[in-house]
């Protein structure tokens, strides 16, 4: 059922495999515009019989606008495009090739989370191929500060928003009456993602520094609503707080690290890995835990804290 956030803004609950997740669609005057797409099943399952309740069709739907190309922001697409041929569909430029291939999707994130030392099984990663759906090729490739027109008077602006994912992008909605709205994808990871059913998702960002950017310019923005797509709707307040709970967060991460190296003199990914998976086990270890635990390890030699050797062709953060 969608929730309508703004006179022309809707919120729709899209939860797959008990992940909570929720797409965007804004439906003014100029025509009807989807922030993300959901998994390969979303469409069918949530996105058109939600349009219908609100008296669309696929075939009424314009644009197709994705925060990022992880699997659960534009595995639907491909669904999106076999019921509205014409739909345009836009994406951040760095990671619109994901979209193309699933191979690509999995080359860029998942090997670059589990660089040789950490396997993904082929089951989890056949299952994120299925949840890719079709690939697409997106017409509309995004950078920060580009503007997207929906067509009556109100825009679309892109935020570069790294982090999360290298291209992630936030749309800010401007030039509308009524309450300004950020979608924010998941720019914000706070502590993760609580799952029912299995281990939680820990939070996943591929640099710390950028991260920590991105939480400045979203709170910078002082949006009256972030849309966020696994924490639903938030008013300012609420956002405020997840923003404030996400930077403490990645500096507990950072201390925790810190002190795991000194503490041995050196360590390498799997035993860092180790390290944090006894220290949240409701916690998977995942591609979220390996990518995040990577990044923080390689801050250690942002903040001069660690440098880096390879021994035995692995890589270890020695303390300084
Ligand atoms: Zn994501």
């Amino acid at each position: 059922m969608p929730k309508r956030l703004a006179s022309d803004v809707y919120a729709i609950p899209v939860d797959f495999e008990g992940v909570p997740l929720t797409v965007y669609l804004i439906g003014g005057r100029g025509g009807a515009t989807l922030i993300d797409a959901g998994v390969n099943s979303t469409p069918e399952r949530h996105l058109l019989p939600a349009l219908g309740e609100l008296g669309l069709r696929a075939t009424d739907l314009d644009r197709l606008v994705l925060t990022h190309v992880h699997h659960d922001h534009h595995g639907g697409s491909g669904a999106l495009l076999e019921a509205n041929p014409e739909l345009t569909i836009g994406a951040p430029d760095l990671e619109a090739r994901w979209a193309e291939s699933p191979r690509r999707y999995i080359l860029a994130n998942y090997a670059a989370a589990f660089p040789g030392e950490v396997e993904a099984s082929q089951p989890v990663l056949d299952r994120i191929v299925g949840l890719c759906g079709a690939p697409v090729s997106p017409s509309l490739r995004l950078r920060g500060g580009d503007t997207v027109e929906l067509g009556d008077g109100t825009t679309l602006r892109a935020l570069p928003t790294p982090g999360h994912s290298p291209g992630h992008l936030a749309y800010l909605r401007e030039g509308a009456d009524g309450p300004s709205v950020l979608f924010t994808g998941d720019a914000i990871q706070a502590v993760g993602i609580a799952v029912t059913g299995r281990p939680d998702m820990f939070l996943l960002y591929h640099s710390v520094a950028t991260y920590l950017d991105t939480l400045d310019l979203i709170e910078a923005t002082d949006a009256d609503l972030l849309a966020t797509a696994h924490n639903g709707p938030l008013d300012a307040e609420q956002g405020r707080r997840l923003i404030e709970l996400s930077r403490e967060w990645a500096t507990d991460l950072h201390a925790r690290l810190g002190a795991l190296v000194r503490a041995r003199g050196d360590v390498d990914l799997n035993s860092a890995i180790d390290e944090i998976a006894a220290a949240f086990p409701n916690y998977g270890r995942a591609m979220g835990m390996a990518l995040t635990t990577a990044a923080h390890l390689d801050h250690l030699v942002v903040t001069g804290e660690a440098r880096v050797q390879i021994r035995d062709q692995t890589k270890h953060w020695v303390a300084l």
